[in-house]
């Protein structure tokens, strides 16, 4: 690409619009011009406005740039949105009436039936739902704008791990037990004192979207509707005092009876962006670690740019056919990085809303 797409950041001093912001910086499609929060944020710098969290240092250009209000007008036409639910349920659909491309990180749409819920190496077909979104007012000729969504945290490493077993053996039920990080519940999140030396064994609607959103995700495109995909999924989820990187613990039932190998095979083999070239895919979207006490947060986390999900720990399970265990960066691959990838997606597709471009 010869130009940079200008694109717009909503609940960027947060923690999943601060990884926007690291992840975005030298993208060599997209070039952040644009940045809102709510009033608290509005009218200051960037670099007044959030309480930087990330280990690399804040760009001083987006530090420079002035907080907007959060509405569309001089917005750009890609928005990047990290907003609590129901501030997003709110001003989302305000964005793609504008004639947005909203690359949603919340909930509040990821189970409505014309708005895609994608992961690319997944399910990359489902964007064709956009075209059966209409934000627009009637009677107003503004160009059409979507609202695209990723999963929730949880169930991006989940699925990944699920989808080339799901594709080769037929999948018919989960059991999932996770270990959520802190930074999962934003900024200022768990209270320290509640989550020091602690686990929580509650996490609300968590278990509830991990289990819908995975049936969704693994489900088939059919018209202008997703069929669940008809496997049993349960789920515990769990907050622990870990900073960030999700470790999930996966009992699941084929259709058939794959030996270990065959299994090894199928997460090896599941690279379905290879030649798409996009500059957020990692090389191994899944990748297996072979020492028997991995994966591990803080060793495994940042994997292929802490866009990979980790797996490790196969072996035969009692109750269902074999167990595993897998992790995942929630901040990158659970939520920007995720955002950032279906934006690649659509551009690699022509999907993108003619913005203003620069080079
Ligand atoms: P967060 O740290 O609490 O950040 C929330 C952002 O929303 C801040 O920029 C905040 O701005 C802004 N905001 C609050 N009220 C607003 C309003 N009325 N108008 C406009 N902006 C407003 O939350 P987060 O962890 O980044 O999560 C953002 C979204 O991503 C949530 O829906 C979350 O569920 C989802 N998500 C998070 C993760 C994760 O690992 N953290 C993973 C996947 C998905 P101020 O600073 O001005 O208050």
């Amino acid at each position: 690409m010869q130009t940079k797409h200008k694109v717009g950041i909503l609940g960027a001093t947060g923690m999943v619009g601060q990884r926007f912001i690291q992840l975005l910086e030298d993208h060599p499609w997209f070039q952040v011009t644009w940045l809102a929060a709510s009033d608290r944020s509005s009218g200051k710098s960037y670099g007044e406005a959030a309480r930087w969290k990330l280990d690399t240092p804040l760009p001083a250009s987006i530090a420079a740039l002035p907080v907007s209000p959060a509405s569309p007008e001089n917005a750009p036409s890609i928005i990047f949105a990290a907003l609590d639910t129901d501030i997003a349920r709110d001003l989302e659909p305000k964005f793609a009436a504008a004639g947005c491309a909203v690359i949603s990180n919340s909930s509040a749409f990821r189970m409505q039936a014309d708005v895609p819920l994608v992961i690319p190496e997944v399910n990359a077909d489902h964007l064709a739902l956009t075209s059966h979104q209409n934000w627009n007012p009637p009677a107003t000729s503004a160009r059409r704008g979507y609202i695209v969504t990723n999963p929730n945290c949880s169930a991006i490493g989940l699925v990944l791990a699920l989808k080339p077993l799901a594709e080769r053996f037929g999948l018919r039920a989960v059991f999932v037990s996770t270990m959520q990080a802190v930074s999962g519940a934003g900024y200022p999140g768990v209270p320290s004192l509640d989550i020091l030396g602690n686990v929580v064994p509650f996490i609300r609607n968590e278990e509830e979207k991990l289990e819908a959103e995975t049936q969704r995700l693994l489900g088939k495109l059919e018209g202008n509707r997703v069929i669940p995909l008809d496997a049993r999924v349960s789920a515990h989820c769990n907050r622990v005092a870990v900073e960030d990187g999700h470790t999930e613990s996966v009992s699941i039932q084929l259709a058939t009876k794959p030996s270990r190998e065959e299994v090894l095979d199928a997460w090896r083999e599941f690279q379905p962006l290879r030649e798409k070239n996009l500059p957020s895919a990692p090389l191994q979207p899944v990748e297996y670690a072979a020492a028997e006490d991995r994966p591990q947060p803080r060793l495994d986390r940042m994997r292929g740019r802490g866009m990979t999900a980790t797996v490790g720990r196969l072996r035969p399970c009692s109750l269902l056919n074999w167990k595993f265990t897998v992790l995942s960066h929630n901040t990158i691959r659970g939520a920007a990085g995720a955002a950032l990838l279906n934006a690649e997606l659509l551009a690699s597709q022509g999907k993108l809303l003619p913005s203003v471009s620069s080079s």
